[in-house]
């Protein structure tokens, strides 16, 4: 299995467990986080939390004081597993987080070995888990540029996950739109046309060479105040593989550093668009191939599943959120078992209906479910075995809607035309 490939489903894994301890929340401030980089001594984070655990004695709630210590300690424990902190290094959530409202909590651990090196050393005890910095991580693999350009100047930068770099800033040297008394109209105004166009040029060198060689490189975003970065743009100053990757063009207010942040508050809303461009391209292709009818598609629950299982599936598409689990029906009698799948809601009164069914195997009333697992997990895993593709399409897009509605939300992309059985 190629790594990249292993990396996407890793990631997609990753995010999800991140955006479930993202939502838990402790009673009080009593949940910890603890990032242990490579090359910290473990024995020198032992001493820390043996540290913090005294000082949690200080803590006036007894219930908070008990789950804080308790937590510590358990963290400890897990620890103590490692002689040093792994290459990526480790992190560690752990805490008593309320299962069914108050009074029903239950420690919760997560150790998590990162996809990629973490940096921070860090100890925090919350009222929720601190998962942003492994999920920032996670953002921050893609790099975006940013060219803000107007006829007075320009910025270049770039931003990679949160880190916002100023590359360049240029001066213009072009003449305001009026000129000085005296000049001729005409002249005056082919002096300017020359300058701009000059000093376009060494914008777009600028922007070659800045943005280019940058390996992972997502996209550019254009900007500034103004008419003019529409001007630059239809030039010919940007060679073609970099306007080919021209992602948004955005009004800001400044063309300076002021305009960048502009930029990269509005940065999030943008990445969302260019996942929903992906998302539609993707989308786009698997509706091409079942309007030309080329048998290199198929979906639906049970035919995915088998394509899967012969290992044809190129790429998988899944709707996001399409709340489905399987469930593991076994009887306590004779050992019978039967897969179901069925949408969430409907897992509670399918348990009861189970209650007092007789086993259709040797009749005894003893079924009961033995396993329960989202269908997106259990694709998830089959897809991870035959070296698989995952896309996690949302519901954003008309396209995405279709997966959803018109395909029950799973699809896949064949290697090769799946042969009929
Ligand atoms: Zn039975």
């Amino acid at each position: 299995m190629s790594s990249k490939k292993r990396t996407s489903l890793e990631l997609f894994r990753l995010k999800k467990t991140l955006n479930t301890l993202a939502d838990k929340e402790g009673r009080g401030t009593e949940l910890v986080s603890l990032y242990v980089p490579y090359g910290k001594q473990i024995s020198e984070v032992m001493n820390m939390l043996r540290d913090e655990y005294g000082t949690a004695s200080n803590i006036k709630s007894t219930t908070t004081r008990k789950n804080v210590q308790e937590a510590i300690v358990k963290v400890q424990q897990r620890l103590k597993l490692f002689r040093e902190a792994p290459e990526n290094g480790l992190v560690i959530f752990c805490g008593a987080i309320p299962q069914n409202g108050a009074g029903s909590e239950r420690i919760e651990t997560y150790v998590i070995i990162p996809p990629e090196p973490i940096h921070i050393y860090l100890y925090r005890c919350d009222a929720r888990f601190h998962t942003e910095h492994l999920q920032e991580m996670l953002r921050e693999k893609e790099t975006y540029g940013i060219l803000l350009v107007d006829a007075s100047g320009a910025t270049l930068a770039t931003l990679q996950g949160r880190r916002l770099e100023i590359v360049r800033e240029l001066t213009s040297g072009v003449p305001g739109k009026t000129r000085a008394g005296g000049q001729s109209a005409r002249r005056y105004e082919r002096l300017r046309e020359m300058k701009l166009n000059e000093y376009f040029t060494r914008v777009g060198q600028h922007a070659n060479e800045t943005f280019l060689p940058i390996e992972n490189f997502k996209g550019l975003i254009l900007g500034g105040p103004g008419p003019t970065k529409f001007d630059f743009e239809k030039g010919d100053y940007l060679n073609y593989m970099l306007k080919e990757k021209i992602i948004d063009t955005i009004d800001t207010a400044y063309v300076e550093e002021q305009g960048v942040k502009e930029v990269v508050e509005k940065a999030p809303e943008i990445m969302r668009k260019i996942r929903y461009i992906e998302e539609k391209k993707i989308m786009q292709q698997f509706l091409y191939e079942i309007g030309h009818d080329t048998g290199m598609v198929t979906y639906g629950e049970e035919e995915v599943r088998k394509a899967l299982e012969s290992g044809v599936v190129r790429t998988l598409l899944l709707s996001e959120g399409i709340d489905i689990v399987q469930v593991t029906v076994k009887c306590n009698s004779c050992g019978f078992e039967e897969k179901r799948t069925m949408k969430s809601q409907a897992l509670t009164s399918f348990e009861q209906s189970l209650v007092g069914k007789s086993c259709p195997k040797c009749s005894a009333p003893a079924l009961s479910i033995a396993e329960k697992q989202e269908l997106i997990d259990n694709f998830a895993e089959l897809a991870e075995r035959t070296d698989t593709d995952v896309e996690i399409i949302s519901g954003e897009t008309e396209e995405g809607q279709m997966l959803k509605n018109s395909f029950g939300g799973i699809a896949a992309i064949l290697r090769f035309k799946a042969q009929n059985t």
